[in-house]
C-alpha cells in the first residue's frame, strides 16, 4: 500500500467538481445563479461551440472586492453564509462555496470584477498551475463582474468525452435559461452564440411580457389552456406560511413526457418526490391515463422550513414539514381544476380555440371564478345578438332555394329554445340538435358548441356520486323484482364479504349459491340500469382490490365505473330540453371540461373560426 498524502488543490478541486460541473449547462447555472445572488438586473452571455470552448458571463450586479478575488476561487468560500445557523435559511441561490473553484479546476478561468462605480476600476484574477496560485492584475470593469471559463475539461478527458454535440450542449443551456427566466421575471437575459444573438429575454414590466416569457418557456398555447392560481396557507390561519402562485395546464392540455413541469421553492426550481406527488393526485381524477400534466409553479415559505443543503447541484430539497406542504399543494391545485367547467369568457377548454379574449381572462386569473349561472361577464354584444337570432347565421337564403333541408333546419330552429328577450345566453348556450346520436351540437354567444354526450353525462354522473357518497352515502333504491346473477365463486364470496361496504354504495346482494346472487337494490341514482350488468362491473372491480382499505382507496375509480353504467349511451336520442338540461348541468358541476378518463367533454367554434373555414370576409 502506498502511503497517504495531500492532494495538490487542483486535484481535490476537481474531484469536487464531478458533483457540480457535468457540462457546459451546469457551468451556466452556477455562473448565472452567482450573478443573480449579486442582483443584477442585467445578464450577458456568450459562448463558443455549444460553451465547449468559451462560456463567458458578464453581469452589472454588486461586483468582488480586489481582496476577495483570489478568495472567490478557492474551496469553501462563500460570503453568503458564515456560520453553522446561517445553513439553517438560506435565501441565496448558492451558498456552498465551491462553484468557481470546481470551474476553475477543470477549465482555464478568469473573473474580473469591480464593486465600485469607478468605471476605470476594476480587476482581473486567472487561476494556472497544479496548486491554483492566481494573480491578481488591473483591468478595467464597469460595476459587476465578468467570467470566463474556457476550453472546459481541458484537463479531465474523461468528463470530456461525455460532451454530446454542440447543438445538444446549447439546448441543455436554453433549458437552464428558460427555467431561471422564468423566476427571475425583472432581469434581462441575452445568450449570444459564436457571435450571434440567440435569445433574449426583456425583463417582464406587465402581464403581458410575463405571458411571453411564460411562451418562451412552453409554447404559445399554454396560456391558453392553463389556469393561473394564487393559493396562501397563511400562519395565523394554522398554516405554517405556505404561499403558492403558478399556472397549471389545464387536464386537456396534457403531455405524454413530464417534461413541461416546473416547480420553484423560493424561486429555486427543484425537483422534489413529494412535490410532484402532491400535483400528480391533484389532477388524478382529471388527467387521461399515462397523461403528464404541464406546470409553472411557485412556492414560497419561510427559508427555515426547507432545507436545500441536500444535494450538491441544489437541485433537491427537503421540507421540514413535508405533509403539510403535500396536502396544501394537493388541495390548492385540486380546488383550481375543479373550477374547470364552462364559463363565460373563458373560452373553450380544448383544442379549438375561442380566440380573443381568452389569454386575458386565463391570466388574470377569471378562470377561477364561480360559474354565475351565465350572468354577469357574458353580455353578447347587439352584433352577436343579431347574429345569433336573426342575421347571416339563419339559414334563409338555403331556407328558399332547397325547401327540402329549409324545414329541417326550420324544425330545428323552432324546437330550440331560445332564451326569453333580455336573458343572457349561458357558456354552453342552447342546444340546435343531435349528431349521429353521440354529439350535440349547441350555439352560444361565440358559435357552435359541440359536446360529446356521454363522456360529459359521465362526468357529471360521476361528481354527483362522490358528492353523495361524501355526504350520506348512496340512497339505495329496492328493485321490485329482484335480479338474479350468475358470477364466479370469488366474485360471490367478495358480495358476501364486503356487504357491508357495498351498501354504503346502495347494493343490497344476497348470494343465493355457490355462484348466484340475488340483486335487491341497487343505487337509486342508477335505478335505471341494467342491474345485472351494473352489479357485475362493480363486483368485478371490488375482485381487483380485495381488501377494505384497498376498496376505500379506489372508492373514485369504484364509482367512476358506476358513473359509466349511469351515464347516458351514445346513439340515444335526446329531446332538446334534454340536450338544454345536460349543458346547464355541465355548466354547474365542477370538473367537467373533461370525462373521467380525462377526455375533453365539449369543445367550441367561433363564428370568426366558421367564417374562416368558408373563407367568408376575405
Ligand atoms: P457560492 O455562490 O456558493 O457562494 P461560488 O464559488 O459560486 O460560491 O462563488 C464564491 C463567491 O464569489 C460568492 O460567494 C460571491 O461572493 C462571489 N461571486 C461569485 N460570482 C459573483 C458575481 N457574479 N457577482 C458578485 N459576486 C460573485
Ligand atoms: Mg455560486
Amino acid at each position: 500500500m502506498p502511503r497517504i498524502m495531500q492532494l495538490n488543490p487542483r486535484l481535490s478541486n476537481q474531484i469536487a467538481a464531478g458533483e457540480v460541473v457535468e457540462r457546459p449547462a451546469s457551468v451556466i447555472k452556477e455562473l448565472l445563479e452567482n450573478s443573480l445572488d449579486a442582483n443584477s438586473t442585467r445578464i450577458d452571455i456568450d459562448l463558443e461551440a455549444g460553451g465547449t470552448k468559451l462560456i463567458r458571463v458578464r453581469d452589472n450586479g454588486a461586483g468582488i472586492h480586489q481582496q476577495d478575488l483570489t478568495l472567490a476561487l478557492s474551496r469553501h468560500a462563500t460570503s453568503k453564509i458564515c456560520q453553522a445557523e446561517d445553513l439553517e435559511a438560506i435565501s441565496t441561490l448558492g451558498f456552498r462555496g465551491e462553484a468557481l473553484a470546481s470551474m476553475a479546476s477543470v477549465s482555464r478561468l478568469t473573473l474580473t470584477s469591480n464593486a465600485s462605480e469607478d468605471k476605470a476600476s476594476g480587476w482581473r484574477v486567472s487561476v494556472a498551475g497544479q496548486d491554483m496560485q492566481a494573480s491578481v492584475i488591473p483591468a478595467p470593469h464597469p460595476r459587476g463582474t465578468t467570467v470566463e471559463v474556457k476550453d472546459l475539461f481541458f484537463n479531465t478527458p474523461a468528463r470530456r468525452k461525455f460532451l454530446r454535440t454542440d447543438k445538444t450542449e446549447l439546448q441543455r443551456i436554453e433549458d437552464v435559461l428558460r427555467k431561471l427566466s422564468l423566476s427571475h421575471l425583472q432581469v434581462a437575459i441575452y445568450l449570444n452564440h459564436n457571435g450571434k444573438l440567440l435569445r433574449h429575454f426583456a425583463p417582464a414590466a406587465d402581464e403581458a411580457d410575463v405571458t411571453r416569457r411564460l411562451a418562451a418557456v412552453f409554447g404559445q398555447g399554454f396560456i391558453e389552456n392553463a389556469i393561473y392560481l394564487e393559493q396562501a396557507f397563511p400562519a395565523e390561519q394554522g398554516g405554517i406560511g405556505l404561499q403558492l402562485r403558478g399556472w397549471v395546464g389545464l387536464p386537456t392540455y396534457s403531455r405524454s413526457q413530464a417534461d413541461q413541469q416546473y416547480f420553484y421553492v423560493n424561486n429555486r426550481m427543484i425537483r422534489d418526490k413529494l412535490v410532484t406527488h402532491a400535483i400528480k393526485q391533484a389532477y388524478q381524477d382529471v388527467l387521461f391515463h399515462g397523461r403528464q400534466p404541464v406546470y409553472a409553479l411557485f412556492l414560497s415559505l419561510d427559508p427555515r422550513l426547507v432545507d436545500v443543503n441536500v444535494h450538491p447541484t441544489k437541485h433537491e430539497v427537503r421540507f421540514r414539514n413535508g405533509r403539510d406542504v403535500h396536502s396544501f399543494l394537493f388541495s390548492a391545485i385540486h380546488r383550481a381544476l375543479a373550477d374547470v367547467r364552462p364559463q363565460a369568457g373563458v373560452g373553450s377548454n380544448v383544442m379549438i380555440q375561442a380566440g380573443a379574449g381568452v389569454e386575458e381572462a386565463s391570466f388574470g386569473g377569471a378562470g377561477q371564478a364561480p360559474y354565475t349561472g351565465g350572468g354577469g361577464a357574458l353580455q353578447p354584444t347587439p352584433t352577436q345578438r343579431a347574429m345569433m337570432f336573426s342575421g347571416p347565421a339563419r339559414p334563409g337564403f338555403i331556407n328558399e332555394q332547397l325547401q327540402p333541408y329549409g324545414q329541417m333546419l326550420e324544425t330545428a330552429w323552432s324546437a330550440s329554445q331560445e332564451p326569453p328577450e333580455g336573458e343572457d345566453i349561458p357558456p354552453l348556450g342552447y342546444a340546435v340538435a343531435q349528431l349521429h346520436g353521440v354529439f350535440i351540437l349547441a350555439q352560444n354567444a361565440h358559435g357552435l358548441i359541440i359536446v360529446d354526450m356521454h363522456a360529459a353525462h359521465e362526468r357529471i354522473t360521476y361528481e354527483r356520486l362522490k358528492q353523495a357518497t361524501d355526504a350520506e352515502g348512496l340512497k339505495m333504491q329496492p328493485l321490485l323484482v329482484p335480479v338474479s346473477v350468475m358470477m364466479s365463486e370469488k366474485e360471490c364470496l367478495m358480495a358476501e364479504e364486503h356487504s357491508a361496504q357495498l351498501e354504503e354504495f346502495g347494493f343490497e346482494l344476497q348470494r343465493v349459491s355457490d355462484e348466484s346472487i340475488l340483486v335487491r337494490s341497487i343505487p337509486a341514482m342508477l335505478r335505471k340500469e341494467n342491474a345485472g350488468q351494473l352489479v357485475r362491473d362493480v363486483l368485478a372491480d371490488l375482485a381487483e382490490y380485495g381488501t377494505t382499505a384497498r376498496i376505500q382507496q379506489h372508492r373514485d375509480e369504484l364509482l367512476s365505473t358506476m358513473a359509466c353504467h349511469g351515464s347516458v349511451r351514445a346513439n340515444r336520442r335526446l329531446s332538446i330540453p334534454e340536450m338544454n338540461a345536460l349543458l346547464r348541468d355541465m355548466e354547474a358541476t365542477e370538473r367537467s371540461g373533461q370525462c373521467n378518463h380525462g377526455r375533453p367533454t365539449w369543445t367550441e367554434q367561433s363564428i370568426d373560426e366558421l367564417n374562416k373555414l368558408f373563407m367568408r370576409g376575405q
